[in-house]
């Protein structure tokens, strides 16, 4: 069984996220695709007061409806705890999921060997990661730390040819102080204000 894994604080989604998602969604021929809103991030900060719950509808609203193969799940909220990408691995691999593709942004992949088990993650995921920049700056250290992870952990890295959308949840929650995102899909930004998130009054 060939899946996909797309995990993040979500906080909130933005169309960046969607971009991303559904680029791997038509590339890669899923029998299903996991998004997984992170419980507590290892690797990050959260940084903002919006609760889990509230990250996790976000997420549904903002996913959900794509295909219903693309399946915005619980499983690292309900396992409580940090939520470590090899855990969640771990956990598919034990539901019989052979092939394992996980997405990431390029500031993601510049760290994964800093992260939890990172041999147990690249062993049993193939990396497919997007760039978030449009300049080129980064595209030097990238190779070097493509090249770092095939020598040490034998990693596969796919690099995904997407639009890059260069936008982050830490803009959009700045930008939401003065009331609007252009980033955001309707049903997102209508939840926001509904239960006033980011500090905005419910009553625009
Ligand atoms: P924050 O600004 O709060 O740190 P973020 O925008 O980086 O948040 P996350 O939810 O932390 O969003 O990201 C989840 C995953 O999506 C990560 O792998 C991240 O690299 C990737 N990602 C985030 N924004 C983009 C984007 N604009 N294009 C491609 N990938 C993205």
């Amino acid at each position: 069984m060939r899946i996909g894994i797309f995990g993040g604080t979500f906080d909130p989604p933005h169309i960046g996220h969607i971009n991303a998602l559904k680029t791997f969604f038509e590339e890669f021929e899923f029998d299903s695709l996991y998004v997984i809103p992170v419980f507590v991030p290892p690797h990050k900060a959260l940084k903002s007061d919006v609760s889990t719950e509230d990250r996790l509808n976000m997420s549904r609203l903002a996913f959900g409806g794509i295909s219903d193969k693309i399946v915005v799940s619980d499983l690292e909220i309900k396992r409580r705890g940090k939520s470590y990408t090899a855990d969640t691995i771990r956990h598919f691999k034990e539901q019989g999921c052979d092939e394992i593709y996980f997405l990431c942004g390029t500031d993601m992949l510049l760290t994964l060997d800093m992260w939890y088990k990172p041999d147990y993650i690249f062993s049993n995921a193939k990396i497919v990661f997007a760039r978030r920049e449009s300049d080129s700056d980064n595209t030097e250290k990238i190779a070097e730390k493509i090249k770092m992870y095939k020598e040490i952990f034998s990693a596969e890295i796919i690099e995904m040819k997407t639009k890059v959308l260069e936008i982050s949840s830490t803009q959009i929650r700045e930008g939401l102080e003065q009331g609007v995102s252009e980033y955001l899909s309707p049903s997102v930004l209508d939840y926001i204000f509904e239960h006033g998130l980011y500090g905005l009054n419910k009553d625009r």
